[in-house]
């Protein structure tokens, strides 16, 4: 069985639609995707269904734009009830966020001499209501400005560049309950990634802080993802193992926007995937709501 836990679609930065990721899973060789969109649940209908004719069993996620003690911290969502209305309510907060600091991104490029337009970040954007950074990325690579997102990021959009702009992202602690009062179960995505050390930095603290969110409802931390090197998933794998967290592993695949993020380029042990799945089960029941099954899986 060959898992991926992490990928994005159209409804969010990824190039792919939908549809197009699903297939794209199944011809990588994968038996289980996870959609897991910036924010919203918005791929969800049109992956479930694409999934049966594809032969792919895909998890329903999302990637929810936290923060803890002043750093961003990616939380994975897996199967929560999406219409649950604290959930939504936050969920729109951030994308209202997003929405608000697209102009203040152009106004900052075009006082670098930059002609670009919302319409420009509007294209390149296919209309998802999560519109980020990678899409005022896009606009500026059509445009010649620079010559894909990393440059983009590197240059204009990263954290401390002349173009970068805050934005609206739930508290951390919140966003862990919010999803296991949905029923769902949530996993910090790439923990010791490139937003850097936001639990604390390899280490003691970090178990720490781990072990405070599991106790909040944390089912588990993604290890094996492109921005650990081989000491960071091997320190990762021991957390996980020293508190009995879930260990995942994905690709975070965008299509084209990401390089060396292939479908299936990390993948989750199939052990850890049956016990994120009992987790789920469990919190669907304790939270009375009705969560989503996993299209393509027999029994749902
Ligand atoms: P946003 O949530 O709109 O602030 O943008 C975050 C997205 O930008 C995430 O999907 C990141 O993976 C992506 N991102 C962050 N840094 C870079 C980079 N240097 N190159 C390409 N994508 C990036
Ligand atoms: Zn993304
Ligand atoms: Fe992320
Ligand atoms: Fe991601």
């Amino acid at each position: 069985m060959r898992i991926d836990l992490h990928t994005h679609s159209r409804a969010s930065d990824g190039t792919d639609t939908p549809t197009e990721l699903v297939r794209a899973a199944a011809a990588a060789g994968l038996d289980v995707v996870a959609i897991t969109d910036h924010d919203t649940a918005a791929g969800w209908a049109e992956a479930t269904r694409a999934a049966e004719a594809a032969g792919v069993q895909v998890v329903l996620g999302m990637e929810i734009s936290t923060r803890h003690r002043g750093r961003s911290v990616h939380l994975l969502g897996y199967l929560p009830d999406p219409t649950y209305p604290p959930l939504v309510e936050a969920l729109d907060r951030v994308l209202e966020g997003r929405e608000a600091r697209v102009p203040a991104m152009i106004e900052r490029l075009r006082g670098l001499g930059i002609d670009i337009t919302a319409e420009d970040v509007r294209r390149a954007s296919y209309g998802t209501a999560a519109t980020g950074r990678p899409h005022v990325a896009d606009a500026l690579v059509t445009l010649g400005a620079v010559v894909d997102r990393d440059e983009a990021f590197a240059t204009y959009l990263g954290w401390g560049k002349p173009a970068h702009i805050d934005r609206y992202a739930v508290p951390l602690v919140d966003a862990i309950r919010l999803i296991a009062e949905a029923g769902g179960v949530c996993v910090v995505a790439h923990p010791w990634g490139r937003g850097g050390l936001a639990l604390g930095g390899p280490g003691r603290a970090d178990e720490e802080a781990l072990s405070g969110l599991q106790e909040l409802g944390l089912a588990g931390i993604e290890v094996d993802h492109q921005d650990h090197d081989a000491a960071a998933r091997d320190r990762l794998r021991a957390v996980a193992r020293n508190l009995g967290l879930v260990a995942t592993g994905s690709s975070d695949y965008h299509g084209d926007g990401k390089n060396d993020h292939e479908l299936g380029c990390n993948t989750t042990d199939p052990e850890e995937y049956a016990r994120l799945l009992e987790l789920a089960r469990t919190a669907a029941q304790r939270s009375g709501r009705v969560t989503p099954a996993v299209p393509g899986r027999a029994g749902g």
